[in-house]
């Protein structure tokens, strides 16, 4: 959904979206159910817009260590200053009213695309350390076999970086 400046009310603009662009397409998640997201734009002046959005969804990703697709709820809220970049766009004084910890995106025309921030926010949101469950055993570096159903026969390798490394060289 694209908004440009000019639609947003002196009051502000809700925009509810249940469907965010190429969500559904990305490589790193498997889109998992409906997204609900609420985006609420304000007008700063002529030339920045403050959003507050939230997004709920639940993806599936893939466990770091045993590599087993599992799901994930993202549940995530945020707020995004959006400015155009013009002269008038950083006096000192516009800048300083602003919280410091906003984060900030320069847009060349004055449209926002809701889409995109939101597809933003989900990465952000999701967890660095992807694990299926607390302690998953993963797999075994020498067979593939899955240690969280099964045990294998492989000798068992010291679990240590090096001996990860030691594997790969073979
Ligand atoms: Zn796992
Ligand atoms: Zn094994």
């Amino acid at each position: 959904m694209l908004v440009r400046f000019n639609e947003i009310s002196p009051h502000g603009s809700t925009f509810v979206l249940n469907e965010i662009r190429e969500l559904a397409e990305q490589q790193d998640f498997i889109l998992d159910g409906p997204v609900t997201a609420e985006c609420t734009l304000k007008r700063n002046g002529e030339s920045k817009v403050v959003l507050q959005g939230r997004i709920e969804l639940t993806v599936q990703i893939a466990c770091d260590r045993c590599l087993r697709l599992y799901s994930v709820e993202v549940c995530t809220e945020f707020q995004q200053l959006f400015a155009l970049d013009s002269d008038e766009a950083w006096q000192v004084k516009d800048v300083e009213s602003m919280p410091a910890d906003l984060e900030t995106e320069i847009l060349d025309e004055p449209v926002i695309d809701l889409d995109d921030t939101l597809r933003q926010q989900v990465y952000l949101a999701l967890p660095v350390k992807k694990l299926c469950v607390t302690g998953c055993a993963g797999l075994c570096l020498q067979c593939g076999a899955n240690l969280n159903e099964t045990t294998c026969t492989c000798e068992k390798v010291v679990d240590s970086p090096f001996a990860v490394l030691a594997q790969l060289k073979k």
